[in-house]
């Protein structure tokens, strides 16, 4: 137990006072181990009780604060069971409503006739059509004394009560705060117009206003951002320092010679710096090892630069390994390789999950003799019984959601390895530092010629019955089709109408109907019932996605209800039309990746975008699609309309996450554009200076980034 000293934020929960072995365990449970965990531990909304109305303007859809006086006395009644049922009646001078407690008797000795009380909950009906309050939240209201307007409401587990939350948090913010080190530098701080790091804590617990939690929320943001942009810069500066093998000049030719087309520009550029990565450059006499992306948009050709990548190693006699995110894809681009590489007597094996074990372990052996020069397969690569005979070549197609984990694991392993990442989607340069600040990057800005384009349509709702004929149709003649749903199954967002942070501040959670997977998959059977419709979404395991996606591409399904896994790059040829319900909910990006995904055959395909929002901004941005059909074109337009959002759902926030110990609970990547731009401004500068964080007024800060990167200790 504490007892009188001072809180420091590594104090042990457990040591205080009221928290007795059981609790600590729970505590534990939701990752709060020390004080520190405690003050870090925060709301995930708040109850706007300042937020007050007249029972006149009742809500029966959210909860709010009523002021009422008492009416009645309390009455209690017994019923059924053990229940007993406490009322009375309260007014304010729009009306009055029925105020009901379950087995609390004891607030008979609470409200009394004439008392005022702020009141927090929602609306009902009894069954008599009364207006009522269950088990309201009260306050009484007592002349001269203010009432918080915020009330946090903390994510909670069983066994720990928001109230007993409440007064540890209270505790350790009272003791702590005034002593906590801010590990930003004052001048960045007062440069940015930040709160200090106490301030910020203190407000988002128990924010005083509105205005004080935006400033808290923002500064909060700050942080993580900047943590994330330090750790993005300092890596890249590691980078530089890592030897790399260095491959021997060889002639390209029997390569290109293999392809029936002419490459494109973009593509002769990438391989030219492939090739000026990993056979000619030298600094202070090593050749650093290539870290390097390919960004290209879908169909611009970026396995062909993979392979004179792994052509290159190959000639200097290394071996390559491609790594795939799904099985399908693995396959695709085994088939693909495999078919080029033949010719020129350069073997290559496929190493997936589902493989026998007989087989994985004459791969393994062929690997480690050297008899493989390329394996392509998925994170089955990854593991340690493939040892290689002398890798050179690291690739990953990360289509979007490959873990940037992932790819340092192999590249951990073989540390002089080149590494060269494949990513689908068209970023704008002013992002690609945040996304990919530690990779040199290479751009793919022209498509192969002959292109054929994807005819788009955006819809409303009434279309419905033309549209269902629309897919009959492309299916007789003998395509298919894909339907992407924002959602998998029906809404039900726990946080819904609770106040959730948003840009500003506080804002109600959205109840938008959405289409999803499973329902519609359902609607659409009884609608096409001559149709083979199956379904696909995110949650399902792997091995049944892949089984999906196998009967898909062999033509043994005609329509796929999906949501936007699809996006992992798969290829079907033979598919026509791409239908997006609720398209306003995607970004452009996202609708382009989606529209990629057919017109990749010889039929002339289709896009219908259906939504049914009338906003302008809505319809003009899907308007966009109708027209422009270069990704680039199309993520700056995106960039401008909606902020980085797309880019970085598509890539996700956990790829970003795992790029070290960086969380975002409080920037949004998707708003908070400018703000992440001076983060990497800032880290910038802070290193110019002070390459290792040495300088005392970067001390804490150094001190901060090098806790964010080792692995936590606390408990998930
Ligand atoms: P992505 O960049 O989306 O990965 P792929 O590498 O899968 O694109 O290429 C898409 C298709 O374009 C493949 O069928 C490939 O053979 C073809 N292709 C690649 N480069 C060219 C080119 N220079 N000219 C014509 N077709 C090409
Ligand atoms: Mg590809």
């Amino acid at each position: 137990m504490h007892i009188g000293n001072r809180l420091t934020p590594d104090t042990p929960v457990s040591e205080l006072y009221g928290v007795g072995k059981i609790r600590a365990e729970k505590l534990y449970k939701i990752g709060i181990c020390t004080v520190r965990d405690l003050i870090y531990y925060f709301p995930r909304g708040y109850e706007n009780r300042g937020d007050v109305r007249l029972l006149g303007e009742y809500d029966t859809e959210y909860s709010h604060s009523y002021i009422l006086t008492v009416a009645t006395e309390v009455t209690s009644a017994k019923l059924r069971g053990n229940l007993t049922i406490s009322k009375f009646r309260a007014f304010d001078e729009s009306g009055s409503c029925d105020i009901v407690f379950f087995n609390s008797a004891f607030v008979k000795d609470i409200f009394h006739v004439g008392s005022t009380f702020r009141f927090y909950g929602r609306i009902a009906f009894s069954k008599s059509r009364r207006i009522t309050l269950t088990a309201p939240k009260y306050e009484p209201v007592i002349e001269g004394v203010a009432l918080d307007e915020f009330l946090p409401i903390y994510p909670l587990t069983e066994g720990i009560t928001s109230k007993f939350l409440d007064g540890l948090i209270k505790k350790a913010i009272n003791d702590v705060l005034p002593f906590l080190i801010d590990p930003m530098p004052e001048d960045v701080r007062l440069e940015n117009d930040l709160l200090t790091l106490s301030e910020a804590i203190r407000q988002i617990h128990f924010p005083l206003d509105n205005d004080k939690l935006v400033s808290a929320i923002k500064r909060l943001a700050f942080d993580e951002l900047l943590y994330f942009a330090l750790g993005v810069t300092l890596r890249s500066k590691d980078r530089e320092f890592i030897e790399g093998v260095r491959f021997t000049p060889c002639s390209l030719k029997p390569f290109t010679d293999i392809f029936p087309f002419e490459l494109t520009n973009s593509q002769k550029d990438v391989i030219n710096d492939i090739y000026r990565d990993t056979v000619i450059k030298k600094v202070d006499g090593i050749t650093p090892s290539m870290a390097r992306i390919v960004v290209g948009d879908v169909g611009s050709g970026k396995t062909l630069c993979a392979e004179a990548a792994m052509y290159i190693a190959h000639m200097s006699g290394y071996q390559s390994a491609l790594m795939a995110p799904t099985e399908i894809l693995a396959e695709q681009h085994y088939n693909d390789i495999k078919g080029h590489f033949e010719s020129l007597g350069i073997k290559v094996e496929l190493l997936v999950g589902s493989i026998s074990q007989t087989k994985k372990k004459k791969i393994y052996s062929a690997v480690q003799n050297g008899d493989v020069d390329i394996i392509v397969g998925t994170h089955a690569i990854l593991s340690d019984k493939l040892v290689f005979n002398n890798l050179g070549m690291i690739i990953t197609d990360e289509q979007h959601r490959f873990g940037v984990r992932q790819r340092a694991i192999l590249k951990d392993r073989v540390k002089n390895a080149h590494m060269l990442v494949m990513s689908a989607t068209p970023i704008p340069r002013s992002l690609a530092l945040a996304l990919y600040g530690d990779l040199d990057i290479s751009r793919i800005q022209e498509m192969p010629k002959g292109r054929m384009k994807v005819d788009t349509y955006v819809v409303t709702e009434e279309y419905r019955t033309r549209l269902n004929a629309f897919i009959k149709k492309q299916v007789e003649l003998g395509g298919q089709c894909y339907i992407v749903c924002p959602s998998i199954e029906g809404d039900n967002d726990e946080l819904r109408g609770e106040h959730i942070l948003s840009e500003e501040g506080l804002s109600k959670s959205g109840t938008l109907p959405l289409k999803n997977v499973k329902d519609y998959t359902e609607e659409l059977k009884a609608a096409l019932p001559s149709l083979r419709i199956d379904s696909l979404n995110g949650k399902m395991k792997s091995e049944e996605k892949d089984e999906v996606m196998r009967k898909f591409s062999s033509r043994e399904t005609d329509v796929l209800v999906c949501t936007t896994v699809i996006e992992v790059g798969v290829n079907v040829p033979n598919a026509s039309l791409m239908v997006v319900e609720n398209a306003e909910r995607f970004g452009l990006s996202q609708l382009h990746q989606l529209r990629g995904r057919v017109g990749r055959g010889t039929r002339k395909s289709y896009c219908v975008l259906v939504s049914d929002i009338k906003s302008e901004k809505a319809t003009s941005r899907l308007e966009i699609m109708k027209t422009t059909y270069d990704g680039y074109e199309i993520a700056d337009k995106d960039l401008v309309l909606r902020g980085p959002g797309d880019f970085f759902y598509s890539y996700s926030d956990d790829n970003i996450r795992q790029s070290g110990g960086f969380e975002f609970r409080f920037a949004s990547l998707s708003r908070d554009y400018e703000l992440m731009k001076t983060a990497f401004s800032t880290a910038k500068a802070i290193v110019s200076l002070d390459p290792e964080l040495k300088k005392a007024e970067n001390k804490a800060l150094g001190d901060e980034i090098k806790r964010l990167l080792t692995p936590s200790s606390t408990i998930s």
